[in-house]
């Protein structure tokens, strides 16, 4: 979640990975998990077409296989048969200034996006309604412990530097990547890797994409992949050993940016796309269990839940299973607490939403709304001021989210209103920077803010944007023509023997032939 925009697309690459790596539970857990997100939030999570090039040379067949039972898996448990295979003529047509040449094809299947941060803030506001309390900018620094034990944590509020302890039946460490931040004050080894993912995000209008497209990187075979997002595209991602301090926010290096452009240059010659074209770009660190691989990615992405000294640390895993991470992170808190009340395990991650807009909007704007905004969707309708359920130019943004994000959405500086409420900074040239007047005018009064601190909250947005989400300076940027030239990187893929992945092509055509039958029976009983 505080995840690098958009999740999920990521997801289903990688949940063909586990199929690879023989995660069948794993995989249909997730899929069974998007399905759910699908159902309960149209207009935040929905479907996405991807295609999956399969390239020619050896083992494109082994290949084919392998991934034709990995999506026939993926679809029957989805219970739905949405993939096909691609001639190399017919994806030119699905996907046109894709480089075919050296395609056997493509396979097309669906699997869903959202905007990570509307999901994780559809439910966190969802909790606070359900009875919960959630601060801002408000850090653990500290536990407090009784005979080793924890018994509450030390907070500190990020703006005043105040601290204060608050005692607790059980504190529950879900800080992600930071998790052997608090393991430590229990005195636990850390056993994280936190793992950085790169993004470069082009305007639609110059690499045009209508639909997800997936191949291996022509340097390392890493799945990398291009796709549609909220009007822009975006290409990702990397998987790279993230030793910087976590308290700085993390930003793409010139080495991830050439190893992006080669992936896109070796697919979209034909574009011609050169730095000057990138309009952002975005980077996240991905809280993975070190296991102590060799290549980052060959890292599993399960989750776990340890309780250590009272401290339980729920960390790992993936948004799209948030839903399960949680339920076994209350299970592992169930025994701690002997009282604590039965937790529903099929209650959905999201409330439904029955209330509608009460103002005639196009279809796609209403759903946009009530995904991204849930019930709190007709108050932000409600509280637009003329003209302002329009869109912002290029973008599917409307002028209303920004008020109703400033008014109602624990905005404590401009970057949390522009990268993590409306994605402005991540969707319009220079972070936004030619509607500052009008951003000014909808959101200065909402915030309260006076307007030497809005001056100052724009100079420091804008040096953020410069500093993380821009790119870095342009001469430290390997060639990357000359990178694909000579690719003199051995690949680093730690793969499974053959006869490894041939049994797993056996048990997944044996599990998708199992749930073909399946199907097909409950096809005929409806
Ligand atoms: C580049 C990238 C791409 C990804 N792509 C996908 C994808 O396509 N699909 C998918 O399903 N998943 C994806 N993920 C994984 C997904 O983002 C993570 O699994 C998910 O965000 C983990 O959620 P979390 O709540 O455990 O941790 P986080 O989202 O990291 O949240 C931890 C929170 O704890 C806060 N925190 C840290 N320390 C403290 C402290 N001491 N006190 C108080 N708060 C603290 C942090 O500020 C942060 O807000 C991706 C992740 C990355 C980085």
């Amino acid at each position: 979640m505080r995840l690098a925009p958009p999740a999920a697309a990521q997801a289903g690459i990688r949940r063909l990975r586990y199929l690879k790596q023989g995660k069948i539970g794993l995989t249909q857990a997730s899929v069974q998990e998007r399905q759910k997100l699908q159902e309960s939030a149209p207009g935040l999570v929905d479907p996405l077409g991807f295609l999956l090039a399969n390239e020619k040379g050896s083992g494109q067949l082994r290949e084919k296989w392998l991934v034709r039972a990995g999506l026939s898996f993926y679809d029957l448990v989805a219970l739905q048969w949405s993939h096909r295979y691609y001639s190399p003529q017919e994806v030119w047509m699905l996907a046109p200034r894709l480089n075919v040449q050296d395609l056997a094809g493509a396979f097309h299947y669906f699997d869903a996006q959202t905007d990570d941060a509307r999901l994780v803030l559809r439910v966190i506001r969802e909790a606070v309604d359900a009875g919960g309390t959630a601060v801002n900018y408000m850090a653990a620094v500290d536990l407090i412990r009784e005979e080793g034990h924890v018994v509450g944590v030390t907070l500190q509020d990020r703006e005043t530097n105040r601290k204060k302890g608050v005692r607790a039946n059980i504190v529950i460490n879900a800080t992600g990547a930071w998790a052997d931040d608090l393991r430590e004050k229990v005195d636990q080894e850390p056993r994280l890797r936190p793992l950085r993912g790169s993004h470069l995000i082009f305007p639609q209008w110059r690499f045009p994409i209508a639909q997800a497209v997936s191949f291996n990187h022509p340097l390392d075979g890493r799945f990398v992949f291009i796709f549609p997002w909220d009007g822009v595209t975006l290409v990702g991602t990397t998987d790279v050993d993230h030793s910087e301090d976590l308290s700085h926010e993390p930003h793409i290096t010139p080495g991830e940016v050439a190893y992006l452009m080669a992936a896109v240059e070796s697919r979209y010659p034909s574009l011609a796309l050169t730095l000057d074209d990138v309009m952002a770009t975005f980077a996240g660190v991905r809280p993975v269990i070190n296991t102590g691989k060799l290549d980052p990615s060959a890292e599993s992405r399960d989750h776990v839940v340890w309780t250590e000294n009272g401290l339980l640390t729920v960390t790992g895993g993936k948004l799209t299973t948030f839903r399960l991470i949680a339920l076994d992170a209350l299970e592992a808190a169930g025994k701690m607490l002997p009282d604590m009340p039965k937790i529903d395990e099929d209650a959905p991650a999201l409330d439904e939403v029955t209330e509608d807009l009460q103002v005639k909007l196009p279809e796609a704007t209403r759903r946009r709304l009530i995904g991204r905004y849930g019930r709190e969707a007709a108050d932000l309708v409600q509280a637009a001021e003329p003209g302002e359920l329009e869109n912002l130019p290029n973008s599917n943004v409307l002028w209303a989210e920004l008020r109703w994000a400033a008014r109602s959405e624990g905005v404590v500086h401009l970057d949390d209103l522009l990268l993590r409420r409306v994605r402005l900074g991540l969707l319009l040239p220079e972070g936004g920077a030619q509607f500052a007047a009008q951003i000014q005018e909808i959101c200065q009064d909402e915030l309260g803010w006076a307007d030497g601190r809005w001056a100052e909250e724009w100079a420091a947005y804008q040096k953020r944007w410069q500093e993380k989400y821009s790119l870095p300076p342009k001469e430290d940027v390997p060639d990357w023509h000359s990178m694909l030239q000579k690719p003199d990187t051995t690949p680093v893929t730690v793969e499974k023997s053959g006869a490894g992945r041939t049994a797993v092509a056996g048990s997944l055509l044996g599990t998708a032939l199992a749930l073909l039958l399946f199907y097909l029976g409950l096809r005929k009983r409806r």
